[in-house]
């Protein structure tokens, strides 16, 4: 049996707007395996990165987060920073997520200054060099500023901060959205490789069918806040249920 890795139960977001509240995620709940990928998918605006702040921690909300058995809501200061060491989050736009002002390895080394904080500088430096090498980068790229990478580079090294800690939850939220189609093709291969050798579970955000039908185990399909279907990846690619998982895979075959 699988162990497990999250549980979400009746998560709802809601904003307050000039009007009234607004209801961006409204009752949604799953449950995720440890070193499982789960797909998130629906159009813009259906809740899909405001269900990620949610999970993460980063955004107010009703109902519940569990990581490794143990509930995020109420974790202040220190406990909510040791269970962030655990999830771990990559968003769309790599170069606005690295601090311009910060080397590659200023970068790579801050996770460990906060999480292992026991580490000699030596220490720091050896893991943010295998950090770099376990996304396919050169050591070298540990003196370079993010304006001096390409957009994959920057994808990777934001990639590497994330996993350098061991997490045992990595959300990406439209990770891949902005690279190239050759540099996708490449980012995806590393995170399903991430997945596989340090058995990370993956909440993988996108609008990009074909990536989520090669990286995720399991499927969910949100509309206006709600998840309208739950599925493994096989069964929805082959026999969608809900009319906005066809309206997906349709898009996917338009020319
Ligand atoms: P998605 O990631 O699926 O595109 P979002 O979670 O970003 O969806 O947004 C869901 C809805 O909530 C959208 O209608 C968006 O405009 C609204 N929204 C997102 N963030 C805020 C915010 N901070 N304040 C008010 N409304 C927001
Ligand atoms: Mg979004």
């Amino acid at each position: 049996m699988t162990e497990m890795l999250l549980e979400v139960n009746a998560l709802s977001v809601s904003y307050r707007l000039r009007g009234g509240v607004f209801r961006a995620v409204d009752g949604v709940s799953f449950r995720l395996g440890r070193g499982r990928t789960l797909g998130i998918v629906g159009e813009s605006g259906s809740g899909k990165s405001s269900l990620a702040r949610a999970i993460l921690q980063l955004e107010p909300h009703e109902g519940s987060v569990s990581l490794l058995g143990e509930p995020l809501e109420g974790l202040h200061g220190e406990a909510l920073r040791r269970a962030r060491r655990h999830m771990q989050a990559v968003f769309q736009d790599p170069l606005a997520s690295l601090n311009p002002r910060m080397t590659v390895r200023a970068i790579l080394e801050e996770p460990l200054r906060v999480h292992e904080r026991s580490l000699t500088a030596a220490e720091r430096l050896q893991r943010a060099r295998q950090a770099l090498r376990r996304v396919g980068l050169d050591a070298e790229l540990l003196f370079h500023y993010p304006h001096e990478l390409s957009g994959g580079q920057c994808q990777r090294i934001a990639i590497a901060r994330a996993v350098i800690c061991n997490p045992a939850l990595l959300v990406c939220d439209e990770a891949v959205s902005a690279l190239d189609a050759s540099v996708r093709g490449q980012v995806l291969a590393l995170l399903e490789g991430l997945r596989r050798e340090m058995n990370i579970g993956i909440i993988f955000i996108a609008h990009d069918m074909t990536a989520v039908r090669y990286l995720c185990d399991e499927v969910m399909v949100m509309e206006a806040g709600r998840v309208v279907e739950h599925a493994a990846r096989d069964e929805l690619f082959q026999s969608p249920r809900h009319p906005r998982t066809r309206a997906l895979l349709d898009a996917v075959l338009e020319p």
